[in-house]
């Protein structure tokens, strides 16, 4: 007997975990790997997926310096572009 890849269907948590894997970057085929499904099955769940889920969630947050709001990318991006440009680092003095 080989060792063959799961023919049941795919649960919630699978689906949860290859639109996880998608979404931090991973290819198909390394996904498809790490669930241990087929990388057709892969295809046609991150397909299905593709339109829930947009490329990037943007946010209004204020901005740290100004209180500005801006739309944030993420975490690491709470200064409006002005402030940004205002940064100095310990080079700058
Ligand atoms: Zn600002």
């Amino acid at each position: 007997m080989s060792f063959r890849e799961k023919t049941t269907p795919i649960i919630a948590a699978e689906k949860e975990e290859m639109r996880r894997l998608f979404a931090a970057g991973y290819d198909k085929p390394h996904i498809a790997e790490q669930v241990g499904r087929s990388y057709s099955a892969v295809c046609a769940c991150v397909r299905r997926l593709r339109p829930a889920a947009p490329s990037v969630a943007k946010k209004t947050r204020p901005c740290l310096c100004c209180q500005k709001t801006l739309e944030s990318e993420g975490a690491h991006h709470r200064l409006c572009p002005c402030c940004r440009k205002k940064t100095t680092t310990p080079f700058d003095l």
